[in-house]
């Protein structure tokens, strides 16, 4: 990176996001101006409906060996995790070939890699957000995983461990039956089995402010 000149134009970010408003921060924080440009409302786009989670065992990717056909299967039924809408176009069809074609293990592990690399500062980088002011409302609960089927979980849980790599703990087992309902009382009935990841998972709650923090850029 080039010397800091304070003096500059300033930079402008497109878009109050969380993706705008950190990189907003950060550039701010190394001491350059900066200008925040928000077509609508700050933090009115994705970033507001999201389900908060800041969690690496969350982090797989999409496309992973067998996700096609679960995207099959999930047509007509768009209340899917995982839902296709077919289109009559040669360009979905064409989409669908390449998604195939990159769902392979190999894929998903450099996909995992690649995520777990970037999420490697998450926590450290959320602790330094809150030493400058934000309150990042952050928790640790740990992320229950919930399945209608133990087999499911099994696959899940090993697909976990894996991919876990050292970087986050993983339970040597799933719970099953009543069990499972312990580890979070607001499962569905439906619910066969589930795990819990400890510690790295955390989530945060949407009421979140944003007080006196020591770098903040000029929202435009
Ligand atoms: C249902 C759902 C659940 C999710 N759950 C999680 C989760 O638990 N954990 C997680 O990490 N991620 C989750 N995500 C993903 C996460 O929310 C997004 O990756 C993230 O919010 C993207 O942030 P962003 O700043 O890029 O986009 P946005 O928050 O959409 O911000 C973009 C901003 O740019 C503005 N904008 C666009 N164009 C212009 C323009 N031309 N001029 C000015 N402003 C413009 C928009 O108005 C908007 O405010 C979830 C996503 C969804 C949909």
């Amino acid at each position: 990176m080039s010397a800091v000149n304070p003096t500059a134009d300033p930079v402008v970010v497109v878009g109050g996001g969380v993706v705008g408003l950190c990189t907003a921060y950060y550039l701010a924080a190394a001491g350059l101006p900066v200008e925040v440009v928000e077509r609508r409302r700050i933090g009115s786009g994705v970033s507001r409906g999201n389900a908060g989670w800041v969690c690496l065992s969350h982090s797989t990717p999409v496309p992973a060996p067998g996700v096609v056909r679960y995207a099959l299967r999930s047509l007509g039924r768009p209340d899917s995790p995982l839902y296709l809408r077919p289109l009559p176009d040669p360009a979905f069809v064409r989409w669908l070939w390449r998604f195939w074609r990159s769902s392979t293990r190999a894929a998903f592990r450099r996909g995992y890699a690649a995520i777990a690399e970037l999420n490697r500062d998450t926590f450290g980088l959320f602790d330094g957000l809150r030493e400058a002011g934000v309150d990042t409302t952050l928790t640790r609960p740990g992320m229950v995983h919930a399945f209608l089927s133990p087999a499911e979980a099994r696959h899940h849980l090993a697909i976990q461990r894996e991919m876990a790599d050292g970087l986050y703990p993983v339970p040597d087992d799933i719970t099953t039956g009543a069990e499972a309902h312990l580890l979070d009382e607001a499962l569905s009935p439906a619910v066969r089995a589930a795990y819990l990841v400890q510690g790295r998972a955390s989530w945060t709650r949407r009421r979140s402010r944003v007080p006196s923090v020591r770098h903040w850029p000029r929202l435009v």
